[in-house]
């Protein structure tokens, strides 16, 4: 076990299951010795988490598609458990139709509601978690290439994407003075239940892994090591930026 977040409080939002990438941060920043607390969207997920962390994981309650949900939910850990040192925010959401229509037929509520979700969300947690952030605290976002590139499928999410890039510089820069930074990490592609939801995504998780360095895809504890080290003091002259850890992709 390693010491890189010993004392170290961070929350995880966003694990649905065990193939989550906040799950794989999970167990990343555990194996650096950090006290973790979950949130979760809803009753059912609750239900899925408990089978999943037991008694030995908080679990506070925040669907973040409402402020007020968010700044109730950063109460209560404040209330529960005082200042915090670091927050992962792996969340997104489209709607079916919205996702699979191709963005030329994307509707104003769909659009609202995939960067509702998906990059305002950041905004509204880093403005209620930091203000129970202890110093050098750290805020970490999961990101994807789609957000640079016209990804065939990905749709009304690379805009979404191309969104929360853009908050994780300006929050970088708003929280800087007080020592908070702000980063996300752009992940290759994964098999989770998000995924799921992008018309052919087979075909997009095969793409992207034989695009690979090593034609193997990056799995979620690399990402959560990643996120780890975001979350630790080892870089605290790192705030505002995208990590890539796809194995490549991007570059090939
Ligand atoms: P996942 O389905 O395991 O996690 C998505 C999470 O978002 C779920 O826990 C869900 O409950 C949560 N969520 C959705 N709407 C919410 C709301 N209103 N309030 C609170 N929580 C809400 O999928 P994942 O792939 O692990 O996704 C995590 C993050 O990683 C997302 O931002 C996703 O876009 C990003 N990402 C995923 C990949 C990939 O290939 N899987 C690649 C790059 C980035």
């Amino acid at each position: 076990m390693g010491t890189l977040l010993e004392n170290k409080k961070i929350i995880v939002m966003g694990v649905a299951n065990k193939n989550s990438i906040a799950w794989g941060c999970v167990e990343a920043l555990q194996e650096q010795g950090a006290k973790v607390i979950l949130t979760y969207q809803n009753d059912r997920l609750h239900r899925s988490l408990e089978k999943l962390v037991g008694d030995d994981v908080p679990l506070v309650e925040c669907d973040v598609s409402e402020d007020e949900n968010v700044e109730k939910a950063f109460q209560q850990i404040e209330r529960d458990f005082g200042k915090i040192d670091g927050i992962i925010h792996a969340i997104a959401f489209a709607d079916k139709e919205t996702l699979e229509g191709g963005v030329l037929n994307t509707k104003k509520e769909g659009y609202n509601l995939a960067q509702d979700v998906s990059a305002y969300s950041l905004i509204s947690v880093s403005r209620y978690g930091s203000q129970i952030m202890a110093e050098k605290g750290s805020i970490v976002t999961m990101t994807y290439f789609g957000s640079e590139r016209a990804v065939p499928n990905y749709n009304m999410m690379g805009i979404a994407k191309a969104a929360l890039e853009a908050n994780v510089r300006y929050l970088a820069s708003d929280l800087g003075e007080r020592k908070i930074r702000v980063n996300a990490i752009s992940a290759g592609a994964v098999k989770t239940l998000a995924v799921t939801g992008i018309k052919h995504h087979r075909d997009l998780l095969k793409e992207s892994q034989s695009r690979t360095v090593d034609g193997e895809s990056v799995s979620t504890e690399e990402i959560g090591n990643t996120a780890a080290f975001l979350l630790s003091d080892m870089s605290t002259g790192i705030t505002g930026d995208i990590i890539y850890v796809d194995k490549g992709v991007h570059l090939i």
